[in-house]
């Protein structure tokens, strides 16, 4: 996808450091963060949003979900607790439109 922000990222066109890189994922700091952890999980293959998953995305999108627990844990808030998201289209809040898992959490603990 010539266009895609991420596309762009993953390619290292536009630079961006990976907190962690595996065969078919990468892991970004979002550019404007909404917690004092957000991070974003994208696969390198070009999938829009939720919606173009096909069945044999299955393994890929169980891997997004591991990653996140693996970077929960590094970055140190799996016990604290955290969100894990996907904005869907416009509507559902999605503006860059390839797939991406946000992990966000490290709030204060009360
Ligand atoms: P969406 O709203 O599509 O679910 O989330 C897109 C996220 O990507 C936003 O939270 C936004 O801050 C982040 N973002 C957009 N452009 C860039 C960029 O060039 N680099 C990084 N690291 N994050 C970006
Ligand atoms: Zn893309």
């Amino acid at each position: 996808m010539e266009d895609c922000i991420f596309c762009k990222i993953i390619r290292r066109e536009i630079p961006s450091e990976f907190l962690l890189e595996t065969e078919d994922l990468v892991v970004f700091r979002d550019i404007n963060p909404q917690a004092p952890v957000h991070l974003l999980i994208v696969p390198k293959v070009h999938i829009r949003s939720i919606n173009e998953l096909e069945e044999n995305h299955a393994p890929l999108v169980g891997r997004l979900f591991l990653a996140a627990k693996e970077m929960a844990m590094r970055e140190g808030i799996n016990t604290s607790g955290y969100k894990l998201q996907f904005n869907v289209e416009k509507g559902g809040g999605q503006e860059v439109f390839h797939l991406h898992l946000h992990l966000i959490g490290g709030w204060k603990k009360r």
